[in-house]
């Protein structure tokens, strides 16, 4: 694929898989992703587990050049927690990324702005690389408020420590409404707000890879990754089947 304006940015292609899978259904994915990624790519491709499965699945990638993500962390760094995982731990299981602030966990959890920023930078003291989701509503977007959303999404990191933190981050704009309903922005609405991000970025938006999420297939990839501010996707339900999820892993490459 051949985009001259982001020819400094690495596509990315990350697999959320939620709470999904076992031992047996993890081994068996991960082995058909890694027999199909041998070998050298333009492309970085990243799988993100359940944590008790990250030990299991980062023996099953070494020697391939996928690498492992979490989907959460803690803000805190160590303590009395009980259930929370910590960014340390994280990086103790070999993870290089992890998930901060999807929108299920905004809406589910009740993260708040402020306690993702908080978990963005906790990720960055395990240098860990935070993936921060950011996107809005349907009603948020009918009501035309969705850059606002978003912006104040990347302000309450960019407030606390300033934008360049973003130099050794990803974002990914995962709008709402696109998350696991099968719907997917429309190339337009994706530029636009892809642009929007990377204009809130300060000195260096450039080199930041901002991802799209939202029902992301092999049958819309191309499509979306030929957008100039596109470097690559979140994908929920389509990295748990290991053909769609190498169809867009090679759609990137
Ligand atoms: C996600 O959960 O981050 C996601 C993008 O899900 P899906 O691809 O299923 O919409």
């Amino acid at each position: 694929m051949n985009k001259t304006s982001n020819a400094k940015r690495r596509q990315l292609v990350v697999g959320n898989w939620k709470m999904n899978g076992n031992q047996q259904l993890n081994a068996e994915l991960l082995a058909k992703v890694v027999a199909g990624w041998q070998g050298e790519h333009q492309a970085e491709v990243v799988v993100c587990p359940p944590s008790p499965y990250l030990l299991p699945a980062f023996e099953k990638i070494s020697g391939s050049s996928i690498m492992l993500g979490a989907q959460n962390l803690s803000q805190y760094d160590s303590g009395a927690y009980t259930g929370e995982v910590s960014a340390q731990m994280l990086a103790e299981l070999h993870c290089k990324f992890v998930i901060i602030g999807h929108n299920e966990r905004r809406r589910l959890q009740g993260e708040t702005d402020e306690q993702v920023a908080q978990k963005f930078m906790a990720a960055q003291r395990a240098s860990l690389i935070p993936i921060l989701c950011v996107g809005e509503s349907s009603a948020q977007r009918e009501q035309g408020r969705h850059l606002d959303v978003i912006g104040a999404q990347l302000k309450a990191v960019c407030s606390q420590v300033g934008c360049d933190v973003f130099a050794n981050a990803v974002v990914a704009y995962e709008p709402v409404w696109a998350v696991g309903t099968g719907k997917t922005a429309t190339p337009q609405q994706a530029e636009e707000v892809h642009r929007f991000i990377r204009s809130q970025l300060g000195e260096v938006a450039e080199t930041v890879r901002i991802l799209y999420g939202g029902s992301v297939k092999a049958s819309n990839a191309e499509q979306l990754f030929a957008i100039p501010d596109i470097d690559g996707a979140l994908l929920g339900g389509a990295s748990l089947d290991a053909d769609e999820f190498l169809k867009i892993c090679k759609a990137a490459d």
